[in-house]
């Protein structure tokens, strides 16, 4: 009689053994976005200024070193709209050495075809032709950036997207490599909800937003679209 207790008590271990594994799985499996390459992936993040990266993309950073991805990061300007330009730049350094991106993997372009200028229209095929030379020097996998709105609407922001846009409608992005963009939100979202409490933001985000302490307040951030 003892023995079939023992048989009993065993087999229900066992199970609750079996269904810790399963929910654990499952949970993890859940918290991989659908359509974002897996750990190891090469992921390049695109701004178009410093500061950009905190304030905007600085959770799906987290989250994507989080996967394991080796992360890199082109800026296409220098920030340098209020002739703050080499103060932005090296804080965009201080700011991806909190994000995990070392200073090897950033590139920061600073020349006359995309000023940092909301009432300048970059060149499409310019900043597509440049991104496009960037990701298959580093056989990138990923391409964050951008979506249609900007996130705030800023022009430079855009011009990221339409160049992103135009390489993927054109075929010309390698095979292999995806992109996500970052949902815009409306005013609505951004500044009538209840933002989120100082005490709930990760230190790696406080760190982020002293960084940047001149620049705007961050927005809130919002979840993905893959294309
Ligand atoms: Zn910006």
């Amino acid at each position: 009689m003892e023995a079939v207790g023992f048989l009993c008590l065993g087999a229900a271990v066992l199970a609750w053994g079996f269904l810790w594994v399963w929910d654990s799985w499952e949970r993890m499996k859940s918290q991989e976005p659908a359509g974002v390459p897996g750990g190891g992936s090469r992921t390049l993040l695109v701004i178009a200024h410093p500061d950009d990266e905190a304030m905007f993309f600085a959770p799906t950073v987290l989250g994507l070193a989080r996967l394991r991805h080796r992360l890199s990061l082109l800026c296409f300007s220098a920030g340098n709209y209020y002739n703050q330009g080499e103060m932005r730049k090296k804080e965009l350094l201080q700011s991806c050495d909190v994000l995990g991106i070392p200073p090897s993997s950033i590139m920061i372009i600073d020349n006359r075809d995309f000023p940092d200028d909301p009432g300048v229209q970059w060149d499409t095929e310019r900043v597509a032709s440049v991104l496009l030379q960037h990701i298959e020097a580093s056989g990138i996998n990923l391409v964050v950036t951008f979506d249609a709105g900007g996130v705030s609407g800023h022009r430079n922001h855009v011009a990221l997207y339409a160049a992103v846009r135009t390489l993927h409608s054109e075929g010309k992005l390698p095979k292999g490599c995806s992109v996500l963009t970052l949902r815009s939100v409306n005013v609505f979202q951004s500044h009538v909800l209840p933002s989120q409490p100082a005490a709930l933001v990760s230190p790696p985000l406080r760190a982020l937003l002293q960084v940047h302490e001149n620049q705007l307040p961050a927005l809130p951030l919002k979840p993905w679209r893959v294309f």
